[in-house]
């Protein structure tokens, strides 16, 4: 079956058309800029270059009928009719409490969404957009809703409370929830197959360092604990996010430079992490690790503080779980930096990780790259949460 994975944002959207079966893709694309003057479609079918197409995208609705127009081309598509189409696996940002697993869409879910919207202002409404749009413009096509939040709903009640008046978690849902839930259920899955071993046995960190970034700790296949918290801002230094610090900070920024609430919190967000720590130098790793290896002082900064964070939840994990069996890297920075991975693992000889140097230099495949005699195993699984998203929905449908 075609499943149609979709990706909302405010202003882009992304799409994957996956073979339930093969688990092929057979199209991917973007919409660029809905909303805004110079909306663009890059549509690639598999095996074929990229093509762009300029189209004014006045929204989400306009943006899907591009999608749906490329997919069923006479000349560059990929099926002849909608009825083509399966299923619609829409990625959600914010499930709250109220979803542990993928659900199928309907007018109570949509719904429910919707309600979880405070706890994620900025990318519920979106996803919300594109399915109302998907709901119209495919009323017969069933859809499955799968959340970023949902694989750690697993997490015990010490590990998602923080230490604030238990008020705001009744009265608000103040808790940690934390994200990459997709990403880090697949992973997990794929190391146990990697290692030859059942997920249920193991316990496993699980490092998803890309532009945003997190951690979890998952112990016999269950998120137990994850590095982001009631927001993506929680946790590892990110592209251009702070990461943990003391909440205190907040007020004393805004303070010493006069700043709004809003404000500070934008310069948090967008202005922190290793692109803040480099002094504006880049928040993109290539760029950093180019200044590292040349031995300027921004990018030997950023690096540092970055992989000594992500060392110590290493650590705390570990001690979370009592013990590791198998710690993976993966996401853009995780997949493809052999840098960061054995400054990471230098910090990890307490248990007994020896990286084995030539492994470590493979990029975008699944690798063990510890040494047999590695007293815990270090592994490179590329994630993949689009084929994760198009399982969740074949397996709802199947149900
Ligand atoms: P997100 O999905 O959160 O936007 P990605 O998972 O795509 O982010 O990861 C983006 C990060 O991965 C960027 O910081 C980028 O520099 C880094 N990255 C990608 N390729 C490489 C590479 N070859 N070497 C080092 N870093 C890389």
């Amino acid at each position: 079956m075609n499943i149609l994975v979709i990706n909302c944002g405010s202003s882009s959207l992304k799409f994957q058309l996956i073979d339930s079966e093969s688990e092929q893709v057979s199209a991917k694309g973007l919409c660029e800029r809905i909303g805004i003057a110079g909306s663009r479609l890059v549509y690639q079918k598999a095996g074929a270059d990229k093509q762009v197409s300029e189209a004014p995208m006045p929204d989400h609705k306009a943006a899907i009928r591009m999608v749906i127009g490329a997919l069923t081309d006479r000349e560059t598509g990929v099926v002849t009719s909608l009825s083509q189409i399966g299923a619609v696996g829409h990625r959600i940002v914010h499930g709250g409490e109220r979803f542990a697993a993928s659900v199928l869409l309907d007018d109570d879910v949509t719904e429910a969404i919707e309600a979880c919207s405070g706890l994620a202002p900025l990318h519920n409404p979106a996803n919300l957009t594109g399915i109302r749009a998907c709901r119209e413009l495919m009323p017969d096509t069933p859809m499955a809703a799968v959340f970023d939040t949902a694989f750690h709903q697993t997490m015990p009640q010490e590990a998602y409370l923080y230490g604030i008046p238990y008020d705001c978690y009744e009265k608000y849902g103040i808790r940690r929830y934390g994200f990459h839930g997709t990403s880090h259920s697949y992973v997990s899955k794929r190391a146990a197959q990697v290692m030859g071993r059942d997920l249920a046995t193991l316990k496993l960190i699980v490092c998803h360092l890309g532009n945003g970034a997190s951690v979890s700790a998952v112990r016999y296949g269950k998120s137990v604990d994850t590095s982001m918290g009631l927001t993506p801002l929680e946790g590892l230094i990110m592209g251009t996010r702070s990461g943990d610090m003391d909440p205190a900070i907040i007020e004393f920024i805004a303070h010493q430079e006069g700043k709004t609430l809003a404000e500070v919190m934008e310069i948090l967000n967008k202005e922190s992490g290793v692109l803040g720590l480099s002094g504006g130098l880049s928040s993109d790793f290539r760029d950093l690790e180019d200044a590292y290896c040349r031995e300027m002082p921004e990018g030997i900064r950023a690096i540092k503080t970055f992989v000594y964070r992500v060392a110590k939840y290493i650590g705390a994990y570990t001690a979370a779980m009592n013990g590791v069996d198998g710690i993976c890297f993966t996401a853009g920075l995780g997949e493809n930096s052999p840098l960061i991975r054995s400054l990471v693992c230098e910090y990890l000889g307490y248990l007994g990780v020896r990286l084995d140097q030539e492994q470590n230099q493979k990029r975008g495949q699944d690798t063990v790259i510890s040494t047999p005699d590695s007293g815990t195993a270090v592994l490179v699984i590329p994630t993949n949460e689009e084929l994760a998203i198009a399982r969740e929905a074949a397996a709802l449908l199947q149900k």
